[in-house]
């Protein structure tokens, strides 16, 4: 058995249709676990839907209300690239009830990953890019309103930017702070990545993301490492390390929220990046063992994936699993 609560529910499915978001990748990773002996059934907790109240911490009344009457504009279900129905609301619903859950978890057992979640593209009023409900902002939001964390910092692997969390978290109480150094990196220099940022407020965000690639937006995060094209596992790695310690030598966070996306693949139809299956758990590792190191719980969502072969997607979102057990359960036997 695990350490730590794996949280997950059927109902994570999203009825969308014939689309590029594998919707039934949550119940084959769920059997991948079982299958591997990475987990156990007991591992499991099924968690409740948020409630409007919760969701309203981060989304605008109307937009809700939108949402909850099936009232959104052809323009607006358009740009959330996925087709509304009453199922999918119910759907990003729970799987916001499923972060809150994992973020709660994470505060006893030091880390907790849903088997779901990770919709950084949704704003307070409009959903885009799969996402209708920012999951990963309503726990934030609703363990601070509970008192149970203050600060929280997200750490976000996805390759595209997370422009919902950097626009939800860009608070007026910003301050500024040097730009980070990048010395010592070993990079190629042929391929520079580029690092922006320098904001912090109660919630400091990092986004690694492939910088030729959606959103064309891109709201400014308190730290983006803006990747180029075709960025292979080292110089990868080496990124995170940097903004993982850039971003805690100035920050603190009760929690962290690693949205942990299975598209910086080489193989992924919607990303650009060169990274193995080896490079991407390597990346788990790297996140993990900081927070570990620093005494800082962790809760995990999962967000895309959009592998050629749904099971490489598998591969890489039930290793993130295996990674956290590696690095949490240490002198545990299983
Ligand atoms: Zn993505």
């Amino acid at each position: 058995m695990l350490s730590f609560k794996l949280i997950y529910s059927d109902a994570y499915y999203l009825p969308i249709g014939d689309h590029v978001f594998p919707a039934e990748k949550y119940r084959r990773i769920r059997e991948r676990l079982i299958e591997s002996g990475i987990a156990e059934a007991q591992d499991f907790l099924e968690p409740e839907p948020a409630s409007d109240q919760d969701l309203l911490l981060v989304h605008k009344p109307e937009y809700v209300q939108k949402l909850r009457t099936g009232t959104l504009s052809p323009r607006e279900e358009m740009e959330m690239e996925i087709p509304y129905s009453r199922d999918l609301m119910e759907a990003f619903w729970l799987a916001a009830g499923g972060s809150i859950l994992a973020a709660r978890q994470s505060l006893t057992d030091r880390v907790s990953i849903s088997i779901g979640g990770g919709f950084h593209h949704a704003f307070p009023d409009h959903g885009e890019g799969f996402c209708m409900i920012h999951d990963v902002a309503v726990a934030i939001r609703r363990l601070q309103h509970d008192q149970q964390i203050r600060t929280a910092m997200t750490v976000d692997c996805d390759v595209h930017q997370g422009n919902g969390t950097a626009a939800i978290f860009a608070g007026t109480h910003t301050v500024s702070v040097p730009q980070p150094s990048v010395a010592g990196l070993r990079l190629n220099p042929t391929r520079p990545g580029r690092m922006r940022g320098g904001r912090t407020s109660e919630v400091f965000t990092i986004s690694l993301h492939q910088h030729n690639n959606y959103p064309l937006w891109k709201p400014p995060s308190s730290i983006d490492v803006d990747l180029p094209d075709g960025l292979t596992d080292d110089d990868y790695l080496a990124w995170l390390d940097n903004a993982l310690h850039t971003g805690l030598r100035q920050f603190k966070p009760d929690l962290l929220c690693y949205v942990a996306g299975a598209d910086p693949y080489k193989e992924d139809q919607l990303g650009g990046l060169n990274l193995t299956i080896e490079g991407l758990k390597k990346r788990d590792e790297l996140v993990f063992q900081v927070a570990h190191a620093k005494r800082i719980p962790v809760m995990v969502t999962l967000a895309g994936g959009y592998a050629q072969h749904m099971e490489d997607t598998v591969t890489i979102h039930a290793n993130t699993v295996a990674a956290a057990k590696g690095v949490f359960t240490s002198g545990v036997s299983s």
